[in-house]
């Protein structure tokens, strides 16, 4: 990175480099769990459930590639081992749950989704007013990710419904 572009971070490099690492880690993390939770789930409104985890693994996958973009812009080095998805993460990984219910895998990536919200609440909190393009880039992420949640909860809300609607005209 240039040294003016890097005298202008006022905040710890290595620390922000650190914070995005592990957002890495967890943008790794939950894509595969979106992937594979969009191959095997089953039960009601399957259709609609895929479709959703497939576009959100989509952007978990375009959330990493913005992060090893800035990690290399600041002079760092995006990890380079899966092996390091595990040591490093924040929000760590769900495995679908056996059965591969719809509301258990929404539940589970409903969970990663909130903890996602946390981290990049941090990482905004810690490059305010400190490192502007971290910052934005953070804050852009964090708006998918609210996103992200409000999608599933509303899906999860919609099954609920129709679960409950069936299983009153028995
Ligand atoms: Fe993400
Ligand atoms: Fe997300
Ligand atoms: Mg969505």
């Amino acid at each position: 990175m240039g040294s003016i572009g890097k005298k202008i971070v006022k905040a710890d490099i290595k620390k922000i480099i650190t914070q995005l690492n592990e957002a890495l880690a967890d943008e790794w993390l939950a894509y595969y769990q979106y992937w594979i939770g969009a191959k095997v789930v089953q039960g009601p409104m399957r259709a609609i459930a895929i479709q959703e985890l497939n576009e959100h693994a989509q952007e978990e996958l375009d959330h990493a590639v913005l992060l090893t973009e800035r990690i290399i812009q600041l002079g760092g080095t995006p990890l380079l081992s899966p092996k390091e998805w595990f040591t490093k993460t924040n929000c760590g990984y769900a495995m679908p749950e056996k059965g591969f219910d719809v509301k258990s895998i929404l539940k589970q990536n409903i969970k990663g989704e909130q903890c996602a919200i946390k981290v990049y609440q941090k990482i905004i909190d810690f490059t305010h007013n400190k490192d502007i393009i971290t910052y934005n880039l953070a804050s852009k992420i964090l708006e998918d990710e609210v996103k992200h949640e409000e999608d599933l909860e509303t899906i999860l809300n919609d099954v609920e419904i129709f679960i409950k609607k069936i299983s009153s005209k028995r």
